[in-house]
């Protein structure tokens, strides 16, 4: 049970209701590309329109920093939305002022309505309370479901909650529900998978899953950092040079928590990062000259398998390898596999990775994915998200 109320602790019939998602999705010309963040929403929406809500729709859509931007209004998500819900949902070209008012004026229960990019506003992400407040007049209640964007406090996230009540969406709540129970009620053996590109984007949560997990297996460029602390030469692989006084911490907090740490044993090397590149199966040692790690390798993927399939629960964090670069995918793809053949509880996050395992096809293997990138690690480092902090208690 979560802390905070949600829209099922509240009568959204007859109710104008302002609701912040996350619909920053890939766009190709005036269509979306990938519809994966509208559908999360989906049973939010839903419900709400259901019982007779009237409902604003607010997002960001890239980042057009505090100016509109033709290529990134909200008129294709919305046509999307439209035909997902097999409904119109009317879009206009504001976000505050008269024209908003009269819009939700005119509105009638099960009506929807979607405001303009957010991020067109500078005010948005400075959360300005005067633009907040405009933002928040025609509307009774807030209803926040866009998790992805729970770690910013801007004027669509939290401005917003000091003018009207505010309460969690279904997508939002299970987020919390999902992410919360890894770390508070984990099922041992705890397995956590971190991997991506920098230990100095994942410090905190390789610290925390070093407290809390009994594996941790590391894979990625964060690996060859990892690999650097433990000693090793690796040619021209990325890494990072200022981190590995801090990944010589994390060994040694390692070695004093029941927590064991897995680093590669054998990597995927090549000369030149490109598709189906030469490449060969190397151990930490013997990588050198302009030689790179790209992947893990086969031995290490088998290693991380293994520990993947008597654990209970597994949190993965971050791509095994660059697999935007095929066959240089088939270490995130191994380890997703192993997760999918498992009976472990499996929790994903992190724009990349997701990407990855959606290419893979696996996405119904995970029992749970999370929409967030920067949000699910704070959330997981145990840090209060804002905008999940600015919705009323139960
Ligand atoms: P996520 O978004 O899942 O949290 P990150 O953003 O931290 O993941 O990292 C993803 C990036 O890491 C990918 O672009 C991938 O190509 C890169 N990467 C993974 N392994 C390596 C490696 N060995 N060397 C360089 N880059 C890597
Ligand atoms: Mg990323």
């Amino acid at each position: 049970m979560i802390k905070k109320k949600s829209i099922e602790d509240i009568d959204p019939c007859g109710k104008s209701i302002l609701i912040r998602v996350d619909f920053n999705v890939p766009l190709e010309g005036n269509k979306v590309r990938d519809d994966s963040r509208i559908k999360a929403a989906l049973p939010t929406i839903e419900r709400l329109i259901n019982v007779g809500a009237r409902l604003t729709l607010v997002s960001h859509l890239g980042r057009p920093k505090g100016t509109s931007v033709e290529s990134l209004k909200m008129d294709p998500v919305a046509n999307r939305l439209s035909e997902l819900l097999e409904k119109q949902v009317l879009k206009i070209d504001h976000i505050t002022g008269p024209e908003v008012g009269e819009k939700v004026q005119a509105m009638k229960d099960g009506d929807l309505l979607m405001l303009e990019n957010v991020r067109f506003a500078p005010e948005e992400e400075k959360n300005d309370p005067g633009f907040a407040r405009e933002l928040a007049r025609p509307f009774d209640c807030f209803v926040n479901d866009a998790f992805g964007t729970a770690h910013r406090a801007h004027a669509s996230t939290v401005g917003v909650t000091a003018y009207i009540p505010a309460v969690a969406g279904l997508l939002m709540k299970r987020e919390i529900e999902e992410l919360s129970r890894c770390i508070d009620e984990p099922q041992r053996p705890l397995t956590a998978i971190l991997g991506g590109a920098k230990v100095s984007d994942k410090i905190n949560v390789i610290r925390r899953f070093l407290e809390l997990a009994d594996n941790l297996l590391v894979g990625g460029g964060m690996a060859n950092t990892f690999l650097v602390a433990a000693g090793y030469e690796l040619g021209s692989s990325f890494f990072e040079k200022e981190q590995v006084d801090s990944a010589v911490a994390l060994i040694e907090q390692a070695r004093e928590s029941r927590c064991r740490l897995l680093l590669p044993d054998d990597l995927v090397a090549v000369e030149e990062l490109k598709t189906g590149s030469p490449h060969r199966i190397l151990k930490p040692g013997e990588i050198t000259g302009d030689w790179k790690a790209v992947d893990i390798g086969p031995e290490t993927a088998s290693r991380y398998r293994t520990v993947i399939r008597d654990s209970a629960m597994v949190v993965w964090n971050g791509p095994m390898g660059v697999f935007e670069i095929p066959p240089f995918d088939r270490g995130t793809g191994d380890v997703a596999s192993g997760i999918a053949e498992s009976s472990a509880y499996s929790v994903v996050g992190g724009g990349d990775l997701v990407a990855a395992i959606e290419m893979l096809k696996l996405s119904d293997k995970i029992s749970f994915i999370s929409t967030g990138g920067g949000a699910t690690l704070e959330f997981w480092e145990g840090k209060e998200l804002p905008g999940i902090a600015a919705l009323q208690d139960r």
